[in-house]
């Protein structure tokens, strides 16, 4: 049966008296099926979602601190009760593996865990006497509704990056999914209304650039978290900040590993398999180049391949499965197109990811197996300039670039224009201390492929990776989802100064 999306609005689904005007199509990547459809949002229902967030905003943001931790216990409790289920929702529109999908939810219930500590998270400063029978303290206080935009590669992890410490710390929250992985924001929606979240703090409003627009231009939306593609996540900062609002945005990457003469060669090949590989590279942190440093080019891509050549490629629901398909199939033929590019640049082609038994075609040329498939791709001796270097191709295309030293490599990652985040394998600590000194990237990891921050400390790229000042989760969450104020008090007492017109003294 055909399922359908639609908005998540005051606490319910919005019911559609027959179709929205707009709607778009949802597959089964591993099929290419279409397996139902999702309303897009026109102007109407995002200002109808807006307004359940304002006024909600007036109750949740009296509800007492532990009235909110209560709920937010009671989500995590539902939520990984479900998370199988989530899981399985996740796979059937992502197409990444389940086990794959689970590690996702983990990671976002990692930063409810932490927006559960809220209480200790709020604590402002308090110094007594700053002047003569003068205290001065710090609180922070809620925005208001705050919208979060998100990308298709993780549609339950990035919404959790924002809305647990945003609902913790007294806002309410609109949040627009990609159009093209809808339901885990509504399975969602439902554990929060279970979880007894008052109607209106949690919102969901489906669609596109209409919605995305909307959301940026209204007044009563004070801030917007976004995660998406450099292109848009610069022009969701340049229109939602032109609007007045606290924004965020994080974007694309181009993520290198380097691999140091003396580094265990059999870890960074495993390292480089996973990184480049895991969830059909549509991840943010994926390893997309390696840069080998002399002399260990020729070892180091003979170990990738022979690992590549016993990667399981299939349906994300088989549980033997290690690679999925690509999400959409414009998206798989994009990132096919690479391959073609990546040949006509002089790149060596070492594994034709074309060739893969799942992108098998019949006599006449048509696939014999449906779905977005790519099988996993390796290109060698990769030039800076070349397309497949440039572009962020969100695919399972690893490039390999030899370089001769340290300094070569570290260089070429600094030049890059993206900034999320890499690694370093070595066995050298000096060579990895200067390292993390040296490079300019946001996330670094040191023998470690994929360095995503755990929940108490923030994520985010630099350069044209993240726009804006704060990261996501972690004290930046708490601090971009809070205003600050400082209060200076004085009770007057029996030996006031009487009138004073100067300015304070502080004596
Ligand atoms: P995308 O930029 O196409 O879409 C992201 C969101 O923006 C979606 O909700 C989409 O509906 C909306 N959108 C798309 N076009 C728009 C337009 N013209 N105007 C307004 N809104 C628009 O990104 P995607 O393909 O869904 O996700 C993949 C991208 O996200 C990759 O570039 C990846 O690197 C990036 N990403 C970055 C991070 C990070 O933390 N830096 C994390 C995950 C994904």
């Amino acid at each position: 049966m055909s399922k359908h999306i639609t908005h998540w609005i005051g606490g319910e689904p919005v019911a559609t008296a027959g179709a929205a005007p707009r709607r778009g199509d949802l597959f089964d990547p591993a099929t290419g099926q279409v397996t139902g459809q999702v309303d897009f949002a026109g102007i109407a229902e995002v200002d109808q979602a807006v307004a359940a967030a304002a006024s909600a905003f007036a109750d949740w943001r009296t509800a007492s601190i532990a009235r909110r931790t209560t709920v937010l216990f009671a989500f995590r409790e539902l939520l990984n009760a479900r998370r199988d289920e989530l899981a399985r929702i996740i796979v059937s529109e992502h197409g990444k593996v389940h086990s794959d999908a689970l590690g996702e939810i983990a990671r976002g219930l990692e930063v409810v865990e932490y927006a559960c500590g809220i209480p200790q998270l709020l604590k402002g400063g308090f110094t007594e006497q700053a002047s003569t029978g003068i205290d001065v303290y710090s609180i922070r206080q809620p925005l208001g509704p705050v919208a979060i935009i998100s990308p298709f590669n993780f549609p339950a992890m990035v919404p959790m990056w924002f809305f647990p410490l945003a609902i913790a710390a007294g806002n309410t929250v609109v949040v627009k999914p990609s159009e093209k992985d809808p339901s885990a924001a509504n399975f969602l929606a439902g554990l929060w209304k279970e979880a007894g979240l008052p109607d209106g703090v949690f919102n969901v409003v489906h669609g596109d650039k209409v919605a995305v627009d909307r959301l940026l231009e209204h007044p009563d939306v004070k801030s917007v978290s976004f995660v998406g593609s450099t292109p848009i996540a610069r022009y969701v900062y340049e229109t939602g900040t032109r609007y007045g609002k606290r924004v965020q945005a994080l974007g694309g990457a181009k993520n290198h590993m380097l691999v140091l003469p003396d580094a265990d060669l059999d870890l960074a090949a495993d390292a480089a398999v996973n990184a480049g590989f895991g969830a059909a590279g549509e991840r943010c942190m994926a390893v997309s180049v390696l840069v080998a440093v002399d002399p260990v080019g020729d070892e180091l891509v003979d170990k990738i391949k022979q690992r590549m050549a016993r990667l399981k490629v299939g349906p994300g629901c088989n549980g033997d499965s290690e690679m999925g398909p690509l999400v959409t199939g414009v998206h798989r033929d994009k990132v096919t197109s690479y391959v073609e590019s990546g040949l006509a640049d002089g790149a060596e082609l070492t594994v034709d990811g074309r060739k893969h038994p799942i992108t098998a075609e019949d006599e006449n040329g048509a696939p014999t197996a449906d779905g977005f498939w790519l099988g996993p791709t390796l290109f060698d001796r990769v030039q800076p300039g070349m397309s497949v270097y440039n572009d962020e191709i969100f695919g399972p295309i690893l490039s390999v670039v030899r370089v001769s030293s340290y300094e070569e490599g570290v260089a070429l990652i600094n030049a890059n224009p993206y900034g999320n985040g890499t690694a370093i394998f070595t066995n050298d600590g000096g060579a990895a201390r200067r390292f993390q000194y040296e490079v300019e990237v946001g996330m670094v990891g040191i023998n470690v492929p994929i360095p995503v921050p755990v929940a108490y400390y923030s994520f985010g790229g630099w350069k044209a990776s993240l726009f804006g000042d704060t990261h996501a989760y972690g004290a930046d969450g708490v601090q971009f989802f809070t205003r600050g104020k400082a209060v200076t008090q004085r009770w007057l007492d029996p030996s006031h100064g009487g009138i004073n017109l100067g300015f304070p003294t502080n004596s």
